[in-house]
Order: C-alpha cells, then sequence, then structure tokens
C-alpha cells in the first residue's frame, strides 16, 4: 500500500466535511482544510491538529502554492452550495461554485500529479425515484440546478480519468443527520431548511413551530419517507472510500445510506420522546420537488467499500443533535 500523505479538505469547516477531518485525524491522517468560511466554522475544527488554509478553491494561485507546499495525496472535496431552493432561483451561483470553481481545483491537480478524489456527492443526481431502494444503477436525471451541478461534476471527473487517470469515489449521501455524540461539534446552518435541526429548533423555542410540508403523499402516514443517514457514519465511508483509492480502487459512485426510511411523522415521534417537550406543529402545504420516498440501497458501499451504517436508528441521530442544541454552544458556533 502507498504511503499515507497530507490529505487536502475543502469546506472542511461545514458540517459534513468537520466531522470527516475529526474522523480522520482519530485514524491518523495529516490534514490540511482549504475553507472560504462562507458557511464553514473555524470553531469546528481542532486549531491545534489541523492547518486552516482560508481562501477559495477557484483561486488558482492559492492553490498552487497549498499544492506546492504541501503535496497533498489526496483530495477530499466538500465545499458546495446546498440549498435546492436556492439552486433553482438562481442556477448561476451553484454553477459557479459547485462546477466552475472545482475545475481550478481539478486543473491544480493534474499540473501537480494528485490522482485521487473523494466527491461529496448526492442522491440528488438521480431525481424523482423509479424504483426504491435506489441503488447506482439508478437513472441519473436530476430535477435542479443543485443535483445537476454535482451530476455535472461526476461526469468532469470521468473525463479526467480517461485523459489523465484521475481516480475519484463519488459519494452519493441520502439525508446526512446527527452529529458527533460528544456534542462538540454538529450542524449549524443558517439559514437552517433540514427537518431533524429544525424540529429541534422548535423545541427550545427558537423557532415557533415546526411546519409538516404535506400529508398527503402516497406513503403509509401521508409524510414523505427519508434515508437518514447520520454524519460520523459519512465520515467513516470518507475513510473507507480513501483506503479504497489508496489500494488501487477505480472511478466508481458509491450511494451512502442505511437502507431503512423514515416519515417525517415517525421522525417527530421520535424528537418529542428524545426531548421530552410538546414541540408545535403545523401542517403545511407540499415543497416543490419531493419526492415521496427516497431509500438508498446501501449493498454496494459494503461490498466495494467494506462500509455499513452504524447508526441505523434515526433515534440516536436526534439523541446526539439534542446534545448539540442544549450543550454549551446551543447549536450554533460563534458568528464573525
Ligand atoms: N420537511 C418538513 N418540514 C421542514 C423541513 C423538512 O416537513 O421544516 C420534510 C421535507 O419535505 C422532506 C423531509 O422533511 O420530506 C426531509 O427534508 P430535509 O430538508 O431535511 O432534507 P431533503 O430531503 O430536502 O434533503
Amino acid at each position: 500500500m502507498a504511503e499515507k500523505g497530507t490529505l487536502l479538505v475543502t469546506g472542511g469547516a461545514g458540517y459534513i466535511g468537520s466531522h470527516t477531518v475529526r474522523h480522520l485525524l482519530e485514524m491518523g491522517e495529516k490534514i490540511v482544510v482549504l475553507d472560504n468560511l462562507v458557511f464553514g466554522h473555524p470553531e469546528a475544527l481542532p486549531s491545534d491538529r489541523v492547518s486552516l488554509v482560508e481562501g477559495d478553491m477557484s483561486d488558482a494561485a492559492l492553490l498552487d502554492r497549498l499544492f506546492a507546499e504541501h503535496k497533498p495525496e489526496a483530495v477530499l472535496h466538500f465545499a458546495a452550495f446546498a440549498y435546492v431552493g436556492e439552486s433553482v432561483t438562481d442556477p448561476l451561483k451553484y454553477y459557479r461554485n459547485n462546477l466552475a470553481a472545482p475545475l481550478v481545483l481539478l486543473e491544480t491537480m493534474q499540473r501537480h500529479g494528485c490522482r485521487r478524489f473523494i466527491f461529496s456527492s448526492t442522491c440528488a443526481t438521480y431525481g424523482n425515484p423509479v424504483k426504491v431502494p435506489m441503488n447506482e444503477e439508478h437513472p441519473q436525471a436530476p430535477v435542479n440546478p443543485y443535483g445537476a451541478s454535482k451530476w455535472m461534476l461526476e461526469r468532469v471527473l470521468k473525463d479526467c480519468d480517461h485523459a489523465w487517470g484521475l481516480k475519484a469515489v463519488f459519494l452519493r449521501y441520502f439525508n446526512a443527520s446527527g452529529c458527533d455524540p460528544s456534542g462538540e461539534i454538529g450542524e449549524d446552518h443558517d439559514p437552517e431548511t433540514h427537518l431533524i435541526p429544525r424540529i429541534l429548533m422548535a423545541a427550545t423555542g427558537e423557532i415557533p413551530e415546526i411546519s409538516i410540508f404535506g400529508t398527503d403523499y402516497p406513503t403509509p402516514d401521508g409524510t414523505c419517507i427519508r434515508d437518514y443517514i447520520h454524519v460520523c457514519d459519512l465520515a467513516a465511508a470518507h475513510a473507507k472510500a480513501l483506503d479504497y483509492l489508496r489500494q488501487g480502487g477505480d472511478t466508481t459512485p458509491v450511494n451512502l445510506g442505511t437502507g431503512r426510511g423514515f416519515s417525517v411523522k415517525e421522525i417527530l415521534e421520535t424528537a418529542a420522546a428524545v426531548t421530552g417537550r410538546q414541540i408545535p406543529i403545523s401542517y403545511g402545504p407540499r415543497r416543490e420537488g419531493d419526492p415521496p420516498e427516497l431509500i438508498c440501497d446501501p449493498a454496494k458501499a459494503k461490498t466495494v467499500l467494506g462500509w455499513e451504517a452504524q447508526f441505523k436508528d434515526p433515534r440516536s441521530h436526534i439523541e446526539h443533535a439534542w446534545r448539540w442544541m442544549t450543550g454549551t454552544r446551543q447549536g450554533r458556533y460563534p458568528r464573525s
């Protein structure tokens, strides 16, 4: 096996990036984080153990210096915008940040001979499911610019493999949730749109209520079903993907989920039990673009990466997120 080198983590100060950095440090990896801190939080990283370079991946001169100094062996690429609704109203922002900016990163990798790439992709590259659970052969027909920007970058990565031997794993996440069980780092988006943190914000009174988006879906209780994957499980999958590439693995997509789906109502009931609070609920219309059911077939992750989710029950995700929300930071990093 090749010797371990430095890892470059773009977007390493963000939610999934910072949890992955924490996991990789526990595995003894050496890490440089590149983050423009638009959405990232430096406090999510242990400053004594990680070099944080504040800057943008579209800054070619900065990247050249960074690659010359640190000679990264592989890149884990998290930096991206991820608000589906905003991507519909401002598509160019998404294509610029999620597609064009990484081209500069890839050009730098090519120049410096760095040929391993782990890409934060998404089940949104599939679009509306034609069957569930969804495996990697499911047709890719994204229904919004966010999903399209990720899908297009997958295509770019395949072409780079063909042209100059870049090896990439496209990790297609389902619904990331939870946080480190310590509650020391967590999810802090502004604005926060995701179901579990919003339910917990309603539980603390930070928002007046949680609105359920649609109760007339063709599901047993009428609300949408999603496959919630714990962020620490995602972090572990990145380490496995790195092993896979280090062992000479070929470019390939891998879905990351548990294989089990839970409805919005089930998540709400679990959150009420975990928090012991009355959670104010309102019933709203369907949110545009939400398919009734998204469930991952995680078989390939097991066979190819040797990875399987450990936190299969979303109760643990909610418990950990509640610890973060009610801990010293109250679910928020300092604002600059
Ligand atoms: N959802 C909801 N109320 C909210 C936020 C989300 O009912 O305030 C629903 C949403 O319609 C979807 C599920 O919860 O069915 C998960 O949504 P989230 O935004 O967390 O993730 P997504 O599935 O969009 O990636």
